[in-house]
């Protein structure tokens, strides 16, 4: 899977990136990210991106020309690789898709993450300053996608979330299957032995020592009998999804 991230501040991706699983997963060729800083998209000396908002109102927007060109420029390469001759415009890529960070947008979950990783290509397009031009979510982005009730100073997080929780769904990038099977919002996975319930959150889990300043670990946990353990754990997921 490729991603293209559109940012004007192309620098903060670098460490995230290079970490852990996602650095494993670049290294292994199961995953591709290429940053493309905005300023390269622009027309004029001063490489301007962004401008003031029709209409009065305070801060600058970012503009929809450079946006544009920018993802055009990243169509006309993936045309180029799948070496097909037909022209792939914005409107008719089928194996790309383009998401606008915005804190309007529907709110992202994990059923988002697992629908978006059957895509080959995914733009992604950060806002920065006070937003970007209306226009960018209505003719260039497919989608526009709010990571949660708050507003952050730009896209480029929301960014690096959805990379992170698409890329552990991706095959091979996780060494351990189950890991995916149990965690909290994930389904049974079909045709395999896990029979954790399709529930929303993942049950407590803890490791060494058994007693820690007297705080002791379940002594279900520690008796061996799986049948009593799923049935604890059950009974736990039930109960937190009584609080939420
Ligand atoms: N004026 C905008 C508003 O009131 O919704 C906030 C703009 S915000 C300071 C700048 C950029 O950060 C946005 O264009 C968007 O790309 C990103 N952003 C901020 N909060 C976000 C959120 N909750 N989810 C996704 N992106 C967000």
């Amino acid at each position: 899977m490729k991603f293209d991230i559109i940012t004007i501040f192309p620098k903060i991706f670098g460490s995230y990136f290079d970490e852990s699983i996602i650095k494993r997963a670049r290294k292994n060729d199961l995953i591709d990210i290429k940053i493309h800083n905005l300023r390269d998209y622009t027309y004029d000396k001063h490489r301007t991106v962004d401008d003031t908002p029709y209409g009065g109102g305070p801060g600058m927007i970012l503009k929809i020309e450079p946006i544009y060109k920018a993802v055009q420029n990243i169509l006309d390469i993936q045309n180029v690789q799948s070496k097909k001759n037909t022209t792939r415009t914005i409107s008719t890529i089928r194996t790309t898709r383009t998401i606008l960070f915005s804190a309007k947008g529907k709110k992202y979950s994990q059923a988002d993450a697992r629908r978006l990783s059957k895509y080959k290509n995914l733009i992604l397009i950060c806002g920065r300053y006070e937003g970007v031009d209306e226009r960018v979510a209505k003719h260039i982005a497919d989608e526009e996608i709010s990571i949660g009730d708050y507003v952050l100073t730009g896209g480029e997080i929301p960014a690096m979330i959805l990379v992170d929780s698409i890329t552990r769904l991706l095959p091979g990038v996780l060494g351990n299957i189950e890991s995916l099977a149990e965690e909290s919002f994930s389904k049974k996975i079909p045709n395999t032995k896990y029979q954790i319930p399709n529930t929303c959150l993942e049950y407590p889990q803890y490791t060494r020592p058994e007693e820690f300043q007297n705080w002791k670990v379940p002594s279900v946990l520690l008796s061996g009998n799986h049948k009593k353990i799923n049935e604890w754990r059950s009974e736990k997921i039930r109960a937190k999804k009584k609080n939420v």
